[in-house]
């Protein structure tokens, strides 16, 4: 699991190769020496310098994207076959981001474990994702690829998101797209669609039931009343 804040995500008052060592005891039976070696092992595999250095540090030491780094090597110490990663670059500014979201791409590639990668940014999405989960109110409401999920999207949630991304030629005088309302209380969750209060094509049904799951694709479906209906005509 990689977290969303590195700078809480460490344990402040342990140095960084004894945290790390306390998982490969745990987990892969080291001993100290074993721990110790595969810690700089680990370091270097996410590009942390002088990392026989490093381990002998403490969090508050090293920067935020050099803490997001030590995570992803805690994440990865014991070969998983998912990483989850939890908005994990929120936290960090700009360009940063950027060198994160390649360390775990290039990790993935590496080490052939799947990523499940949550998170706000379309963007980064868009760039790394090979399927894409769109969730609202706590349910997967659209899944596909990339492409379909981008070009041939077919729920209006995923409509208002792609629609309030600003793209390079957005009319810059122009005010960005914003979905009006609120996602529903969790807590009295609606007996229909959880999207009708806020969406523009909401009809009688999408009150009252829960929508269905249409497929579209082997890969590509949505839970929208709209596209049952569509799929049912073309039936
Ligand atoms: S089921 Fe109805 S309310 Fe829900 S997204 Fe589709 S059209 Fe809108």
């Amino acid at each position: 699991m990689i977290f969303q804040d590195p700078m809480t995500s460490l344990n402040p008052t342990m140095k960084l190769g004894k945290q790390i060592s306390e998982v490969l005891k745990i987990h892969r039976n080291m001993n100290s020496k074993e721990a110790k070696e595969e810690a700089i092992r680990l370091f270097k595999a996410v590009h942390i310098t002088n990392p026989e250095q490093r381990i002998n540090q403490y969090p508050f030491e090293l920067s935020g994207g050099m803490r997001q780094r030590v995570i992803i090597a805690m994440a990865i110490a014991c070969n998983p076959k998912i990483i989850i990663a939890d908005e994990p670059t929120t936290a960090l500014d700009v360009t940063i981001q950027a060198q994160i979201m390649e360390l775990i791409h290039e990790l993935k590639e590496e080490m052939e474990t799947s990523i499940i990668l949550i998170t706000h940014d379309l963007g980064v999405v868009r760039e790394f994702a090979d399927r894409i989960n769109v969730m609202y109110a706590g349910k997967i409401i659209e899944g596909g690829t990339v492409e379909e999920v981008f070009k041939k999207s077919k729920h209006p949630y995923t409509w208002a998101l792609l629609k309030s991304m600003p793209t390079l030629d957005s009319d810059i005088k122009s005010e960005l797209y914003s979905l009006g309302g609120t996602p529903p209380d969790l807590l009295e969750p609606p007996i229909g669609c959880p999207f009708c209060a806020r969406c523009e094509y909401a009809m009688e049904i999408c009150k009252e039931k829960m929508p269905e799951r249409t497929d579209l694709s082997t890969t590509h479906f949505t839970c929208c009343w709209l596209t049952h209906e569509y799929a049912e005509s073309v039936e």
